[in-house]
């Protein structure tokens, strides 16, 4: 590992600084994604800035009905914050599917949606890699890429991302609140993450220097239940083949309101939009969800290992949205 300078300020205009003023300076989270690629070679930070002391620990009512969850609060305390697990239950089960308690109680909210895709070619610098180093070319495409996209992939990347947490976030339309050298903005989570297209080196539509401040929830819409549901190779500590957000509310069996995003099958959290709208006061049936969700995956572009995810997606979802349709909803509290 190369050496490299290390801060920890108080302030957020004090954390934007350092950031700006030091050369290949990266904001430090959890380090449990960060720290790693620094180890592999991958990431070369020359300082620093520790995060972890800035007062974004917190997880607050916002005035307008939501939930706004500071950036450094950590994936176990949000999991178990009683407002996540009583509004927005499928946060507190796509965050308990990701990783270990100790990872959890590490990770932040910034840094979790901020963590680099877990392409193999990706964390190996000897290896060519265009997100790692554009131009170098994908090697991903015609070797190993079972667990890589099958939507939204490009020539030059076909990875995934790896966060659960942020599907659970792109159904919940949820906002992303960033402070850098130019000000403040915010970014809808489904406009976050980017889909690779020439560029894939870049991985999210975060500027340089920026600072993810806080994480804003849109009020719970009543009448409305969530499920997260993730399919992976080993019943725990592992990262998502394919998972799946929902929320929807049912109205004299028709569909009076539906969103639904998949995870490990691109780029970003993939925000199934046309499935929604076909499912928009549709009846709430088998049949219904299937023709939705066949009508969203008609875009699908499989590699050569990786078709399977077509199907496993789909029957997630579909499983996924007939628990939800039932009459009495889903078992109250967070599952996994
Ligand atoms: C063995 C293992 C298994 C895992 N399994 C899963 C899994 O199943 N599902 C899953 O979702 N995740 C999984 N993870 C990933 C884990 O969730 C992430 O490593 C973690 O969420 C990253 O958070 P962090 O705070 O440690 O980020 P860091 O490592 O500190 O930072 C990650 C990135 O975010 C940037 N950053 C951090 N905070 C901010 C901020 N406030 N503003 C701007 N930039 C910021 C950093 O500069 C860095 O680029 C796993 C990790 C490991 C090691
Ligand atoms: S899929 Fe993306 S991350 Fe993986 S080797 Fe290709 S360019 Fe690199």
């Amino acid at each position: 590992m190369k050496p490299f300078g290390y801060q920890r300020p108080t302030t957020t205009a004090e954390a934007v600084r350092l950031c700006a003023e030091g050369t290949g300076a990266r904001f430090l989270g959890g380090g449990t994604n960060l720290v790693d690629l620094m180890k592999l070679g991958v990431e070369e930070p020359g300082l620093l800035v520790d995060v972890t002391r800035l007062p974004l620990d917190r997880v607050a009512p916002d005035p307008d009905g939501g939930l706004r969850i500071g950036a450094t609060v950590r994936n176990s305390d949000l999991a178990a914050h009683p407002d996540v697990r009583r509004a927005y239950p499928v946060l507190t089960q796509a965050l308990l599917a990701g990783a270990s308690g100790q990872l959890r109680n590490t990770a932040t909210t910034g840094g979790n949606l901020l963590q680099r895709t877990r392409c193999s070619y990706f964390q190996d610098v000897s290896k060519p890699c265009n997100k790692r180093l554009p131009g170098s070319g994908c090697p991903a495409r015609e070797g190993s890429h079972r667990d890589l996209a099958i939507l939204g992939h490009s020539a030059e990347c076909v990875a995934t991302n790896p966060s659960d947490m942020a599907v659970a976030l792109a159904a919940l339309d949820a906002t992303v609140l960033l402070l850098g050298p130019e000000g403040e903005r915010a970014v809808p989570v489904t406009e976050f993450h980017r889909l690779p297209g020439e560029n894939p080196d870049q991985d999210t539509v975060i500027r340089p220097g920026e600072l993810i401040t806080e994480v804003v929830l849109p009020p719970p819409v009543p009448g409305t239940v969530s499920r997260y549901r993730k399919a992976r190779d080993r019943a725990s500590y592992a990262f998502a083949l394919v998972s799946v957000a929902a929320t929807l509310q049912v109205e004299a069996g028709r569909v009076e309101r539906a969103t639904l995003a998949f995870g490990g099958v691109a780029h970003r959290p993939w925000r199934a939009r046309r499935a929604e709208a076909e499912l928009l006061g549709a009846p709430a049936t088998p049949a219904a969800f299937q023709h939705a969700l066949i009508a969203e995956l008609a875009e699908a572009q499989p590699l050569r290992d990786n078709a399977f995810k077509v199907d496993l997606v789909r029957r997630v979802a579909q499983d996924v949205l007939g628990e939800l349709s039932e009459p009495h909803g889903p078992e109250a509290g967070p599952t996994t």
